[in-house]
């Protein structure tokens, strides 16, 4: 099969978060199946130096805005396509914001344009290689219009639409509808018209052949009021194309055995030397106290639903447990100075905090974890807990979305069968998170226990390997019929 991949983001080009590895690693585990598998993505700043073989294989205009697509490798070998305007993608910022945090005002043109170029690159601009997509897979909002394009043609590739997430919408006014001269015949409630706004995320949701999203338990509870975001009216109608796969990981980059970023390597067999051993490392580089404290880390975005401000709600409670914390995130700024208080008020040695976005230090950190803190209040599928598990950290969630899916929470029946992998919590709250704080405290302390779930989370397959073919089989699948 011909599979064209279209997103904002792909590691290791551009990255803001767990959209980045699917796109990175997906495609690839899809050509090990003997697939063509390629990416297209936006030719953000320095893109195209870092491309192997790059070259210039096609022009167009996309609302007024002249496109070039250049075409180009990734180190192992994975065939990417850059959509390069150098006054719509390479600005200072992330994709979608600038330095100060702003949102770039343009995002829909930008976007919309950047969908215009999937269209022709799935029906077959590289005329070089003559590839042609049979399935055009498209991954959140941004790629989202490339769906409504598609649905048009008479002859045209399946087309598949992943949400990662559905918190982001790409939900921008009519005028910016109008202003694009993107086909009337699309503002309509079977549309992009989405109470009275036009939203990229619903072409997607209306358009595309079959909607998947990144865990079982994600897709079953947007089908409800509480995580719908105002779309489980929508999915609801199409729940018969709505299917939910879990994400793999890399295992190449995130195994404790190879890490380059970590200092000591280990696995199953010395976990406990090895992770003592990243621990004391990792206290030094941070300032925590040295000792034998077990070690809670959380790694995340600074978003409301990362539920990191019930960490600041708890901090006294978290402080008078026996525990130290090693923090490592950014985003919203009255959480980042909540996290700050946090640190400042705690007892000395007690609290580490890095208010950054650090690849290295996200390594270290799960080598050094004992416990890994994930208090969602929803949660598609996240990656960390897989990292935690896989790096012999017990991961302490919230029992939601994708964290339901791939934690096994230790109950006297998953401990007794061997399956056990970690805790699972409720409620998103105080209460909720203190509880399996507690619970994974009272875990880790029995060391028959803690070994226990070390070594179950170590020996689980986390690949992309069962997903990849997961996808595949329902690219190849009979259309179901919609009711
Ligand atoms: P989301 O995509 O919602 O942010 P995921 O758990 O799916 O959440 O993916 C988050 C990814 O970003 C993980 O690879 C995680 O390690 C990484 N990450 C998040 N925050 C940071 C940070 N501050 N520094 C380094 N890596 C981070």
């Amino acid at each position: 099969m011909k599979i064209l991949h279209a997103a904002s983001e792909c590691q290791p080009l551009a990255k803001t978060g767990g959209l980045a590895d699917v796109v990175g690693a997906l495609p690839s585990a899809q050509r090990v199946l003997g697939h063509d598998a390629r990416v297209a993505i936006p030719g953000y700043r320095g893109l195209r130096e870092r491309l192997h073989k790059p070259k210039l294989i096609g022009r167009l205009d996309a609302h007024a805005q002249p496109l070039e697509i250049v075409s180009g490798e990734l180190p192992d070998g994975l065939p990417v396509y850059l959509i390069c305007n150098a006054a719509l993608f390479e600005r200072d910022g992330d994709p979608y914001r600038a330095p100060d945090g702003r949102e770039f005002v343009d995002n829909m043109l930008r976007f919309s344009a950047f969908c215009v170029a999937v269209r022709e690159l799935a029906l077959g601009l590289d005329r070089d290689t003559g590839f042609v997509a049979d399935v055009a897979h498209l991954h959140d909002w941004q790629s989202a219009l490339a769906a409504a394009w598609l649905h048009e043609q008479a002859v045209r590739p399946r087309i598949v639409y992943t949400i990662h997430n559905l918190a982001y919408q790409g939900s921008f006014e009519r005028t910016q509808f109008d202003a694009l001269k993107l086909p009337p015949r699309w503002w309509s409630m079977d549309g992009l018209e989405f109470w009275g706004r036009a939203s990229c995320m619903k072409a997607g949701l209306v358009y595309a052949d079959v909607i998947t999203t990144v865990s079982p338990s994600y897709a079953e509870e947007i089908q409800t009021p509480a995580y719908g975001c105002g779309f489980d009216g929508v999915l609801r109608w199409r729940r018969g194309v709505l299917h939910g796969i879990v994400n793999g990981i890399d295992e190449r980059s995130w195994d404790p055995a190879t890490d380059a970023l970590i200092d000591r390597h280990y696995s199953a067999a010395d976990v406990a030397i090895g992770k003592a051993a990243n621990k004391y490392l990792l206290q030094a580089e941070l300032g925590l106290a040295p000792g034998d404290w077990p070690l809670i880390v959380f790694i995340g975005r600074l978003a409301e639903q990362k539920g990191a401000d019930l960490i600041i709600a708890a901090a006294s409670e978290l402080l008078a447990l026996p525990a130290q914390y090693a923090i490592l995130a950014n985003g919203e700024a009255h959480l980042e100075d909540g996290l700050r208080r946090f640190a400042a008020n705690a007892p000395a040695g007690r609290v580490g905090l890095r208010l950054a976005h650090d690849e290295r230090l996200a390594h270290r950190f799960n080598a050094a974890a004992d416990l890994q803190l994930m208090p969602s209040r929803f949660e598609p599928c996240g990656l960390n807990q897989m990292y935690a598990q896989r790096y012999g950290a017990i991961p302490v969630v919230r029992r939601t979305g994708g964290l339901a899916d791939t934690v096994v929470d230790a109950t006297p029946l998953t401990l007794a069968a061997g399956t056990a992998t970690g805790v699972q919590f409720n409620d998103a709250d105080v209460g909720g998170l203190l509880y399996g704080v507690r619970r994974g405290l009272e875990l880790f302390d029995a060391a028959a226990t803690r070994a226990q779930l070390r070594a179950t989370g170590m020996a689980r397959d986390f690949s992309w390997g069962g997903s990849a073919r997961a996808y595949l089989d329902l690219y190849a699948a009979r259309p179901a019929i919609t009711t």
